[in-house]
């Protein structure tokens, strides 16, 4: 097993539930440790470039207007295998889909309003991560 990081984001549904304790409580409690984190309300431009590889989807603007109608808090989280395990612990897209005891069971709204999101493979993590994080902003507790 390896030690990664993941970017997760509380999407705006999340921050208006009060839910920013109760998510990142549920991380750590799982052996996963913030390694940075910040509070912003995204841009429209900086929502799309986020999502871009969604941008043919027939949700596309209705997820960047969500994603833009409040703050998010964005997070880098690490720990063994924290890609997958993320992904675990958030449960389905679409919650009503989702395993009970993970974040979008118990707290999301619906498909487009699901509360969380975490990377889906290194691939995205190597892209998602330093979108919002510069190598300064991260604590180095892997080294
Ligand atoms: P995320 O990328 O946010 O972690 P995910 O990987 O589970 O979620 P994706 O397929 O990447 O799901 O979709 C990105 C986001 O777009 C979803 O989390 C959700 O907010 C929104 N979305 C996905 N599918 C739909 C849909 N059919 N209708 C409305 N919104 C959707
Ligand atoms: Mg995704």
């Amino acid at each position: 097993m390896a030690i990664e990081r993941t970017l997760s984001i509380i999407k705006p549904d999340g921050v208006e539930k009060d839910v920013i304790g109760e998510i990142i409580s549920r991380f750590e409690k799982a052996d996963l440790h913030v390694a940075a984190m910040k509070m912003i309300h995204m841009s429209k431009e900086q929502a799309e470039g986020f999502y871009y590889v969604h941008k043919d989807k027939p949700f596309f603007n209705s997820l960047v207007e969500f994603m833009t109608s409040g703050p998010c808090v964005v997070m880098v989280i690490e720990g063994e295998d924290a890609i997958s395990r993320v992904r675990e612990l958030m449960g389905a897209t679409d919650p009503s889909k989702a395993a009970p005891g993970t974040i979008r069971h118990d707290f999301a709204t619906d498909i487009e309003k699901n509360t969380i999101h975490g990377s889906d493979g290194p691939e995205a993590a190597s892209f998602e991560v330093p979108y919002f994080f510069s190598k300064i902003e991260m604590v180095n507790s892997e080294e």
